[in-house]
């Protein structure tokens, strides 16, 4: 009788603890959310943790981070003007073919390692693509379906090879005169790593940013479960093909029904095959996941440019590298590492 009374007073002891240091817990944790729009896309910073000061300022922090990359990378700053405060893009643009231009250096890393995903993409995948966005109007007002000469004539400014850099000197120069970068594939993903880091150094553990699209996720959720992220079916965008879960790593999807520009009754997508100088077909999405939220753009974009097969096998191939893809027919494949991370809806 008395060793009973022990054990139940030993066990009602544990509970009062746990019930109360989740009590606590409870108490003590809080969200801290803030928006911005940027990059043309709505972005959200979610932090977590007990300090909500320390939670605020991290977030302002993060966001003037962002914002500086932004600017950096715009492609349309003062209608591409040299005026003092055109962005570094803009200035390397209208540079194009005359002289190597001073820029920051995050924007001749981005450059450096966009350039890399070109070779693995065998030229699939090019931030020179800027003078055939701009044949189509794609960011401007209005849009057109070009002509096959129209075509031809720009595809031959788009070649990365002609992208010179001199990380000592920080300079950028575009070789041949009527070229243009566009990094709308990856200036939204290297701003949210930047972010990231931001927060993290400033001791942010648990944190979600959000950028139209580009996931990325510091700890766990409250510090205390995986994030629950969905993918949404590209044809009903109310409706998720599959849920992720995701700690200390990035989900970035690249699909048709983003941005797309409706000519004739037609509706185009957003990201377009140096080849041919149309949008391609092949995928109506690609979600990349991986560690960090840059790999994620690059690579959600240089997939969607290739064959679904092929950008399967890639993905496979690639250490660290996850991916879902909704095919043209929208069937759903994706990698074998997969397998724990998502559940298919
Ligand atoms: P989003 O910007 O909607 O998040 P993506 O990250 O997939 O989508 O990037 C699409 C953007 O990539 C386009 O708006 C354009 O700026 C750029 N782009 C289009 N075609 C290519 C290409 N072949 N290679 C590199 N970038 C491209
Ligand atoms: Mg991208």
């Amino acid at each position: 009788m008395k060793k009973n009374c022990f054990v139940i007073a030993i066990v009602l002891f544990f509970l009062v603890m746990f019930i109360g240091s989740r009590i606590m817990r409870s108490q003590q944790v809080c969200e801290y959310q803030s928006e911005e729009f940027l990059m043309d896309t709505l972005v959200s910073i979610s932090t977590y943790g007990t300090d909500t000061d320390l939670l605020k300022l991290a977030t302002e922090e993060a966001f003037v981070e962002m914002r500086r990359i932004a600017d950096l990378t715009d492609r349309f700053s003062e209608g591409d003007s040299l005026a003092c405060n055109a962005s570094d893009v803009s200035r390397i643009n209208k540079m194009a073919g005359i002289e190597p231009v001073t820029v920051d250096k995050d924007v001749v890393n981005i450059l450096k390692l966009a350039k890399e995903y070109t070779e693995l993409t065998n030229g699939a995948f090019d931030i020179t693509i800027g003078p055939v966005m701009d044949l189509w109007g794609f960011g401007q007002e209005k849009q057109k379906v070009p002509n096959s000469l129209e075509i031809q004539k720009v595809l031959e400014l788009v070649d990365s090879k002609k992208i010179i850099l001199n990380e000592d000197l920080c300079t950028a120069y575009l070789s041949q005169k009527s070229m243009s970068l566009d990094l709308g594939a990856v200036a939204k993903g290297y701003a949210v790593e930047k972010a990231v880091n931001i927060l993290e150094n400033q001791g942010i553990k648990s944190a979600l940013i959000d950028a139209g699209g580009n996931i990325r996720v510091l700890g766990k959720k409250d510090n205390e479960k995986p994030w629950k992220v969905g993918i949404q079916d590209p044809r009903d965008t109310s409706s998720l093909v599959g849920i992720l879960s995701l700690v200390d790593e990035s989900a970035v999807t690249s699909g048709d029904y983003y941005r797309s520009i409706e000519i004739n009754g037609r509706t185009y997508n957003h990201i377009i095959s140096p080849k041919t100088g149309f949008p391609v077909g092949d995928n109506m999405s690609v979600t990349v996941i991986t560690k960090d939220a840059f790999t994620a753009d690059v690579l959600s974009t240089a997939l969607f440019l290739m064959k679904s097969q092929q950008a399967l096998a890639l993905a496979e191939e690639l250490e660290g590298i996850e991916a879902v893809l909704v095919n043209a027919d929208q069937e759903i494949l994706m990698t074998s590492g997969l397998i724990e991370k998502v559940v298919i809806k």
